[in-house]
């Protein structure tokens, strides 16, 4: 684990970086100077935030806005780091306090208003604070044509010059003038080093899979790519380990890799990885960090991955050398369950949680997408992108149906019984099948008893599975799983939405497992 991938879980509860964001703190935290151009909603403060805790003294941060300095310094002291403002929104006090922290020496990013860079002394106080990198936010606002021009934005390359420091300059629009107006204003004309990459990697496939049999999916798989190095992401160890064996017996070059095994053992694996060609690595996320092997041929998840951020990160191990690269992702209810239980008893603060459950249902969401997969996994970057052609939905549109009415007798099943039962007795019920559970209960005589037998018992299951996906219900953590609606689901309830769900997802029969020597 690198220095910055343990600041990123520690201090900001992240599992996987964005797009994009790792090379640019590395090159941020190296003391680079650096643009970088990322779309609105990409993780920019992350770019600057964490540089700042890697490197010595302050780290000046010039945003024109007020608001938004002000959420960003609270986000950072909720989580420890030591931050202030110097805005004309201050009260006396917090004034006050950003000094007194900043003269211990404590304060690592100072937030200020550009216009504070008019005022004479702001040279003279930064120089005698000990600034180690100035990082700007918003950088297109340095330049005159630009709509959001701000006269004074042109005050920061003297500042650099004066400090003598790095700067970083972060922008999610800049056409090639701004792009020039900046290099010249900011940087005194010297090129940084650019980073201008869309999230974008046209050359990887993207697929989705629900579960039916994944071992034997998984083995398909490889099986179809048989002699290509891959990846298969487990959540489990003991799995990384059942499904190396298993593949091996189907005759690859595979072997576990996971964090219990000896540091020693590990690196073996690394480093037969990068020189064989042709190895299957069957491991937990722990494996990765140090991997830059660029031939990775394909990478499939026998388990869905834990945030659509870890999903971007691991399948974009595949393919760095621009050649086609394939992905397989599978999941299914026990995958969303174990992923939502680990979020409920983990120990973050409940706003943090409430952030982990909506990097989920964007994973969800992409699981049971019914468009371009691309499109979908780009647009939660914030990037605009026509269908791709290149995914397993351009490459076969779904069949779908409208669920609205499935969906509601659903429901329905799970708030006439009070939320106290799983998906399994929630579509005996629905299927009107009369088992002693059923009678003990007396739910045979409510009135959704028998009314879902439209549907087959495996096409209800994939109907849950959605309904998981589109986060209409959630396995309660106090109530063994059992299932309950959310606040998502209530239009749906009252007939005031429809809903659009997949039928081609819906399980076929299971193929008999392959007999293991
Ligand atoms: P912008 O690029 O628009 O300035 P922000 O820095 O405000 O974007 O980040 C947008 C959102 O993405 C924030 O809610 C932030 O917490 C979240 N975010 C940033 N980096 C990550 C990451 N590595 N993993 C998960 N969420 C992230
Ligand atoms: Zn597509």
């Amino acid at each position: 684990m690198t220095a910055a991938s343990g600041l990123l879980r520690d201090v900001f509860g992240f599992d996987a970086f964005r797009p994009g964001q790792e090379e640019i703190v590395q090159a941020v935290a190296q003391g680079e100077n650096v643009l970088a151009i990322m779309p609105t909603g990409g993780g920019k403060s992350l770019c600057f935030q964490l540089p700042a805790l890697m490197r010595d003294g302050v780290t000046v941060v010039i945003s024109p806005l007020i608001a938004l300095m002000r959420d960003q310094v609270r986000a950072l002291r909720e989580a420890g780091v030591e931050a202030g403002a110097l805005t004309s929104g201050n009260t006396d006090e917090e004034t006050d306090a950003v000094w007194q922290a900043l003269s211990e020496g404590r304060l690592k990013l100072l937030y200020i208003a550009p216009e504070r860079l008019a005022a004479g002394s702001a040279p003279g106080m930064l120089r005698r604070i000990g600034v180690s990198l100035i990082a700007v936010d918003e950088a297109h606002c340095v330049s005159q044509w630009g709509h959001d021009f701000r006269p004074d934005y042109l005050r920061i390359g003297e500042l650099r010059r004066a400090l003598g420091v790095p700067l970083a300059a972060f922008t999610a629009t800049a056409d090639a003038e701004t792009r020039d107006e900046i290099v010249t204003r900011l940087f005194d004309g010297q090129p940084p080093r650019s980073f201008l990459r869309g999230f974008d990697r046209p050359n990887i496939h993207l697929a989705f899979a629900a579960k039916n049999g994944p071992r034997q999916q998984i083995l398909s798989f490889a099986a179809a790519r048989k002699g290509q190095s891959g990846i298969v992401y487990c959540g489990t160890r003991a799995k990384t380990e059942t499904l190396a064996a298993a593949l091996a017996d189907a005759g690859h070059n595979a072997c576990a890799y996971h964090g219990g095994m000896e540091p020693g053992d590990r690196r073996t694996v690394e480093s037969r990885f990068s020189r064989e060609d042709g190895l299957i690595v069957v491991a937990t996320v722990a494996f990765g960090m140090g991997v830059d092997k660029p031939d990775i041929r394909w990478v499939a998840h026998a388990d869905l991955p834990k945030s659509i951020e870890a999903y971007y990160q691991e399948i974009g191990r595949a393919g760095r050398d621009g050649a086609p690269a394939e992905t397989l992702t599978l999941f299914g209810p026990d995958d969303i369950r174990l992923r939502r239980s680990q979020i409920d008893e983990g120990l973050a603060p409940p706003e943090r949680r409430m952030a982990d459950h909506a990097r989920l249902n964007a994973l969800l969401g992409l699981a049971e997408a019914l468009g371009c997969r691309r499109q979908t996994l780009l647009g939660y970057f914030g990037e605009e992108a026509a269908p791709c052609g290149h995914c397993d939905l351009c490459d076969q549109a779904p069949e779908t149906f409208d669920g609205t009415q499935a969906v509601r007798k659903a429901l329905s099943a799970i708030l006439r019984t009070e939320e106290w039962f799983g998906a399994g007795h929630l579509i005996d019920i629905l299927t009107g099948n009369l088992t002693d559970k059923v009678r003990e209960k007396g739910h045979d005589r409510l009135p959704t008893f028998g009314v879902g037998q439209e549907f087959s018992r495996p096409q209800w299951q994939a109907i849950f599975r959605q309904m998981m996906g589109h986060d209409l219900i959630r396995p309660n953590p106090d109530r063994h799983g059992a299932l309950t609606m959310t606040d998502a689901a209530l239009p749906i309830l009252r007939d005031q939405q429809a809903i659009t769900l997949r039928s081609d997802s819906v399980a076929k029969p299971e193929r008999r497992p392959a007999v293991r020597a």
